[in-house]
């Protein structure tokens, strides 16, 4: 960087400028140099957080985390939560197995310290040759009336004694800077919400009790909630939710002492349980706050920047980073030139009511578990074991914990064919497993059905002649033109003249037609695939024209190739 002498500063570009290194920025980096875009990270702190903050990694991350090639290292560190019991005094309330209720590569919640997480971002993200620029803070933020402007950012570097400004001109600026995010303050946007009348209490220690190590404990007791994490090398995280009357004797500030929680769990607790040995202790109101719109012109708002909740049911970070995987590809395609800008507003279409639910399910359940009113305590007590018992309502609580339930249904940019019909998967649905391969680009996959076609065994090449109609199918036409952005996959159904041909790799013998079924398509169709592993486009054979209108409406050709 340079700084004349009248002050003049060099204005460095890049395509996209991400405020803040936490989970969200650091997923979104790594989308982003996958994808070979220009981008810059950068932090204000000197280090990553040391604190172990998000502990519980839900199934839909860990198979969005697999896409990033980040799962496999993140599980060997952690440990994998396996079931729940819930009770109110001495009262079971639900008791649950989470193998049974989650349909996923990852049937369970992995319990991993935030600064864990963080690091094993930060070691993909350097392996793909990113750096994330520390004690480099962003104070000024400036974009421009006409549309596809530019967004002058000032960032301050502060390393050693010096403070040096630096002028960024990004296309796009993503605040990934927490709670208090700059971004959000700087542009004028509102965060809309209020403070939760109860306070949180939490501690990572050890306890001297006989429980299911494998199992997440959570006792409603006296207006308290307080919930066991179970964590690796036999330690746990406490976390304990105090009724609006209660105020922690020993401050103000945000310190407390282990004797202060252990008189809480004392007082909340139906049984005696001794914590020693912390690691962590901190006490902490809750806010719930969202901002109307996730995009405002070329800045966008992603993770905590964008919504604050409750942390009952673990769900910021996780929410955070599936934020960053939902604009990752997006934002890439349009700075390749393969898709117009519209697309960025998906974004908010598709993330902002996924806040909104988040803010309305946590605030309801933290006000009924932590409530001292009688009648309320009495109707839970009741209801929920009758609910809790049923497999339907537990299947559907925990698609919504572990956030395989996500679908983006109403979305503008998925589409169902005229072919669709049952039991095919819904445009906007999750695939199953959560995702195809780890390629980050779009997937188109090709059922046959249960007509055995004999493929044609040359793949697709450039050389071939698109342009002439009966030259190849619209399908070949699809994987020729779009080959930067599209895989194309044939399924083709098991058949003994099958195993006899020696076949390229997209194309594939489906043994027992365990994918046809999976997808709904025994008799046949096609499904695009969005790198998140969400459907794109779904429909049957009969719709080939209509599929390939869609890819044309959503893809275009950069004008430079
Ligand atoms: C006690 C506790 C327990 C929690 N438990 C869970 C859980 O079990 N599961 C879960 O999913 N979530 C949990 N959360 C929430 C989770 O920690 C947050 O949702 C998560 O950290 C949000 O990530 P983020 O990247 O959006 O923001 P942050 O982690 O806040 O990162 C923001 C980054 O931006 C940087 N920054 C800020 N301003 C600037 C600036 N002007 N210039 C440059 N950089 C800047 C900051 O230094 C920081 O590194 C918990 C939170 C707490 C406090």
């Amino acid at each position: 960087m340079t700084i004349h002498s009248n002050g003049y500063r060099d204005i460095h570009h890049c395509d996209v400028l991400i405020v803040g290194a936490g989970p969200t920025g650091l997923t979104l980096a790594i989308e982003l140099a996958r994808r070979g875009i220009s981008y810059r990270i950068i932090d204000k702190c000197a280090h990553p957080s040391i604190y172990s903050k998000a502990l519980g990694v839900m199934a839909r991350t860990l198979e969005l985390l697999h896409q990033a090639e980040v799962a496999d290292t993140l599980i060997a560190q952690g440990h994998q939560v396996t079931g729940m019991q819930a009770s109110s005094y001495t009262k079971v309330l639900a008791q649950v197995e989470f193998p049974s209720l989650i349909q996923s590569p990852y049937p369970y919640v992995l319990m991993v310290p935030q600064n864990i997480t963080e690091q094993v971002l930060i070691d993909r993200l350097t392996a793909l040759g990113g750096t994330v620029e520390r004690q480099t803070e962003l104070i000024s933020l400036h974009q421009g009336d006409q549309e596809h402007s530019q967004v002058h950012a000032i960032v301050q570097h502060m390393a050693g004694d010096a403070q040096l400004e630096e002028e960024i001109s990004a296309r796009w600026i993503v605040g990934c800077d927490g709670a208090h995010s700059t971004v959000r303050h700087l542009s004028g946007i509102p965060f809309e919400g209020e403070a939760l009348a109860q306070s949180f209490a939490l501690a990572d220690v050890q306890i001297d009790w006989k429980q299911d190590h494998n199992k997440l404990h959570v006792y409603l007791n006296k207006g308290y909630l307080t919930a066991f994490f179970p964590m690796l090398n036999h330690r746990h995280r406490v976390i304990i939710g105090m009724p609006p009357e209660y105020v922690i004797s020993s401050s103000k500030d945000q310190s407390i002492s282990l004797a202060d929680i252990q008189a809480v769990l004392d007082i909340c607790l139906p049984i005696k349980v001794n914590m020693s040995n912390p690691i962590w202790l901190a006490k902490f109101a809750v806010h719930q706050r969202k901002v109307k719109n996730y995009r405002t012109g070329s800045i966008f708002l992603a993770g905590d920047a964008a919504h604050i909740h409750s942390p009952i049911g673990g769900q910021g970070m996780n929410t955070g980073i599936q934020d960053a995987f939902n604009l990752g590809w997006k934002l890439a395609l349009v700075c390749q030139g393969y898709a117009a800008e519209s697309l960025l507003d998906s974004y908010h279409a598709e993330r902002e009511p996924i806040g909104q639910q988040l803010l309305r399910g946590t605030s309801l359940f933290t006000k009924l578990a932590t409530t001292r009113h009688s009648v309320p305590i009495a109707i839970r007590n009741t209801v929920a074991p009758l609910l809790s018992s049923r497999k339907v309502i537990q299947k559907r609580l925990f698609r919504l914990l572990s956030e395989t339930g996500i679908a983006y249904d109403r979305s503008p940019i998925v589409q169902q064919g005229k072919g669709w019909h049952r039991p095919m998967l819904h445009a906007g649905e999750r695939v199953p497993d959560g995702g195809y391969g780890q390629s980050p680009r779009h997937t188109l996959l090709l059922f046959a059905g249960e007509h055995p076609v004999i493929p044609s065994p040359k793949p697709p090449t450039l050389e071939d002649d698109i342009d002439e109609p009966d030259h190849r199918s619209l399908l070949t036409q699809v994987a020729v033109k779009w080959k930067d952005i599209i895989d194309v996959h044939i399924w083709l159904p098991d058949h003994p003249l099958m195993t006899s041909l020696p076949l390229p790799s997209h194309i594939h013998v489906d043994a027992d037609h365990d994918l046809h079924q999976r997808y709904g398509m025994g008799k046949g169709g096609y499904v695009l695939i969005r790198p998140d592993g969400y459907i794109s486009y779904i429909g049957g054979l009969s719709d080939e024209m209509d599929l390939i209108g869609w890819v044309h409406r959503s893809f275009q050709i950069p004008a430079r190739l």
